[in-house]
């Protein structure tokens, strides 16, 4: 280990000034210390701002799926690699409501609907403002996931109702563009810029197991933690097997100590974002997860289908939390007998 020290400010003054001065030795020197040592310093921090036995849930509807023009090296939904997955047009308002509908029924306090675009039409932007304006008649907190915006754009998701706009960077600003060549990070960065000034909520994470080092791992919770605000919400996803794209020939599934150490880097340098275990689930095993929860994960998303990837079944999450002790919007909720989505 180096010689860089992170000090913990445990004042009450300082915890409510979350930093954004984060450096890399200090990222590393956390990413470093022994295991117990940062599970105790990511529970103690999580512990003053969050119920440690608590999650949230989230669904994930895909409303345009496929045939994006955007060239992301892991995702089965772009036009420029034969993953097998079938484009289909923008879903009509009342049949995203329907499925809303079940969502909340089976527990989820967040409803997040996914475009495959490199940035919404204005034409189809009416049409998601009206569903986001129906969602939240239900009493759901309301999520899009629409690809780049103008302010204009931004304000008028936020008009509409919105809640939480994501925008994942993906990965770090160093190995990004052996992922992504049709946008640079800094699109992204200034998406989630015009998110920010409408007034929308961040939620904003990447990936990991792309054949991505831990540095760039580390890379990308800095790149997030240094925002001029921290995003609320952090999905951490691990790398779905996809056929046919690019991702498939650098990809390692990451060691489990590894990805729960930057559950636990993350929750540290960003203490109060809720940190989401998102896609790749299905590949964590139930002591994984609880590892996860421990280090800071608060979220999960439910339901079978994540876009277009699997993800554990709701009634398997249920018994999980169940068996952990832990508490979600899934306590007392009607397991869906189908697929949410
Ligand atoms: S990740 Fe999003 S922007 Fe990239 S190809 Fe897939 S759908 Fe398009």
């Amino acid at each position: 280990m180096d010689s860089v020290s992170v000090s913990f400010d445990s004042s009450p003054d300082s915890i409510a000034r979350p930093r954004h001065d984060w450096t890399r030795p200090e990222a590393e020197t956390l990413y470093d210390l022994p295991f117990p040592d940062l599970l105790f310093q990511a529970q103690t921090i999580h512990r003053r701002h969050f119920d440690p036995n608590r999650v949230e849930t989230a669904s994930l509807l895909s409303i345009k799926t496929g045939g994006c023009p955007e060239d992301c090296g892991y995702c089965a939904q772009s036009a420029h690699y034969d993953a097998g997955v079938k484009a289909t047009k923008l879903m009509d308002r009342d049949a995203v409501l329907e499925t809303a509908r079940r969502a909340k029924e089976a527990g989820a306090g967040r409803f997040c609907m996914a475009a495959a675009w490199r940035h919404p039409k204005d034409r189809d932007l009416d049409r998601v403002c009206d569903m986001i304006g129906a969602v939240k008649a239900l009493g759901m907190e309301t999520c899009a996931t629409l690809g780049m915006l103008t302010p204009e754009q931004a304000r008028r998701l936020q008009q509409a109702g919105l809640d939480f706009y994501n925008h994942n960077v993906d990965t770090s600003p160093e190995f990004y563009g052996k992922i992504i060549t049709t946008r640079t990070m800094q699109d992204r960065i200034d998406t989630l810029a015009h998110a920010r000034e409408a007034g929308l909520k961040v939620c904003c994470g990447g990936i990991i197991g792309m054949g991505e080092q831990v540095g760039d791992r580390l890379g990308m919770l800095l790149l997030l933690a240094n925002l001029p605000a921290h995003p609320e919400s952090v999905p951490i996803n691990l790398w779905n097997e996809v056929r046919a794209v690019p991702v498939n020939d650098t990809a390692e599934r990451p060691d489990p100590i590894a990805l729960v150490r930057m559950i636990a880097v993350a929750r540290i340098m960003m203490p109060k974002s809720v940190v989401r275990l998102s896609a790749g689930r299905q590949y964590m095993t139930d002591e994984l997860q609880a590892l996860c929860f421990v280090a800071g994960a608060n979220s999960i998303f439910i339901g079978d289908l994540l876009l277009t990837t699997k993800n554990p079944q709701t009634v398997r999450d249920a018994a999980l939390l169940d068996r952990l002790g832990m508490t979600s919007p899934l306590d007392g909720a009607k397991a869906p007998a189908t697929s949410l989505i």
